[in-house]
């Protein structure tokens, strides 16, 4: 019985699924014109395929997917994936309104900030000659190839620069970074969120002086909003952000700001253009359309807005825990970085006998789900988040409404078992 109604419900999908797909006139069907018979029925494809969701209660973490797109974004996508068009033109075009709205030469969506850091590198390697666009980075001889970086600046994302060909040069002070050009360097890059003796205004200054162009990774470093526009007035040449953190676009977006010239030269090293380094990081419409909604979307908020959603949320979980005796909380914003408030828990582990990586695994294993930030326990996170045995870290900033508390429940349960034990 129970077998047969599932047989007929299948059997109407598939037909729904013919219907929807062959219209009249032969061209896609458009859905909002379409009756509502002929469209498709929607498959949950994490439960046909067995993975299950979870609270993120972390931040905007690749592994975990990062962000989820509001309503907007998602909207925009549905739309631009019904009809082709000239990726160039909506390359062109989007990259002409993004820079408007984000006040800089130019602009484009690239597959992420990481694809942002090939080609925006390629880019300087290939501003004066295009001929490199084919050779790099088997063939470097006769090009520039050193990336100056302060050594504090080596970091997880040193692969994206390194698929160009380039050499790092390292500096740690103002002046061996003044002594560190030649007729080589070809780039001076700057990770936003990193530690180092040297300010962004004179890592500026003094590649300007010598010529050469100046590139910020600021990737996670939205909001406040208008970091957006202030590193490329600073004078950064190139600046990046993941179009899947903060800005909560596609995960698979990022963008390149900068100046016209480089710009330009990073779009002939990217996608749809064969033959180039970046061919295999292709954005596809919908994920143009998407960044493009995503920017115009973050646009509309505010960072006081963003701030105080996120206390009222950390607040409301600290204040469920707070009966809990020998657990302290804090509310704690990372610098640079995912400058949103985060729940900072910590906890006397004489009387709370577990670390922090157990009850990230318990928390893990619940049901719901529920994710708990990667500093918890002590293992690295993004730059600037504090950790340590006994410490929780609640990232609050990408919680669905309603589940604050369903985190709170969960973790006062977690850590009055381990009173227990
Ligand atoms: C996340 C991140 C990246 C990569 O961003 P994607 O959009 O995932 O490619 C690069 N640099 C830094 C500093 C980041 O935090």
């Amino acid at each position: 019985m129970r077998q047969m109604s599932r047989r007929t419900l299948l059997g109407n999908g598939a037909q729904a699924v013919l219907a929807g797909g062959v219209a009249l006139s032969g061209i896609p069907n458009l859905g909002a014109q379409g009756s509502a018979k002929s469209a498709p029925k929607t498959v949950d494809y994490y439960q046909k395929l067995g993975v299950t969701p979870f609270i993120n209660a972390a931040g905007t973490y690749t592994v975990l997917s990062a962000s989820t797109m509001p309503e907007e974004v998602r909207a925009a996508i549905e739309l631009a994936a019904r009809r082709p068009v000239n990726l160039n033109e909506l390359i062109e075009a989007s990259g002409a309104y993004l820079a408007k709205r984000l006040r800089c030469e130019a602009a484009l969506v690239t597959s992420g900030a990481a694809a942002a850091l090939v080609v925006g590198t390629a880019a300087c390697i290939t501003l004066e000659n295009e001929q490199p666009i084919l050779d790099i980075p088997t063939d470097m001889s006769g090009l520039k190839n050193e990336v100056i970086v302060q050594k504090s600046h080596r970091y997880g994302y040193d692969h994206a620069l390194r698929n160009c060909g380039i050499l790092f040069v390292e500096v740690e002070t103002l002046e061996q970074y003044e002594q560190a050009f030649t007729e080589r360097t070809v780039m001076a890059h700057f990770f936003n969120a990193g530690a180092g003796k040297i300010n962004r205004e004179d890592w500026v200054r003094v590649a300007h002086q010598h010529g050469v162009p100046c590139f910020n990774d600021a990737a996670a470093d939205v909001p406040p909003i208008s970091n957006l526009w202030n590193y490329t007035q600073m004078g950064f040449d190139l600046v990046t952000f993941s179009g899947g953190k903060g800005l909560r676009g596609p995960q698979c977006t990022g963008l390149l700001l900068g100046r016209k010239d480089l710009i330009n030269a990073a779009r002939k090293n990217n996608s749809p253009n064969s033959n180039t380094i970046g061919r295999g990081m292709k954005v596809a419409k919908e994920e143009i359309v998407g960044l493009v909604a995503a920017v115009d979307w973050f646009l509309n908020q505010n960072d006081a807005a963003i701030e105080a959603q996120c206390r009222q949320r950390a607040d409301r979980i600290a204040k469920h825990l707070s009966a809990i005796p020998a657990v302290q909380t804090q509310i704690f914003i990372p610098e640079v970085a995912n400058h949103v408030p985060h729940l900072l828990i910590t906890y006397d582990q004489n009387r709370i006998k577990t670390t922090g990586a157990e009850i990230m695994q318990k928390m893990r294993e619940g049901k719901p789900r529920i994710e708990l930030n990667p500093s918890t326990g002590g293992a690295p996170a993004s730059a600037g988040l504090p950790g340590g045995p006994n410490t929780i870290v609640v990232g609050v900033w990408m919680l669905q409404p309603g589940e604050d508390m369903v985190v709170a429940k969960r973790l006062r349960e977690v850590l009055q078992e381990a009173i227990r034990a």
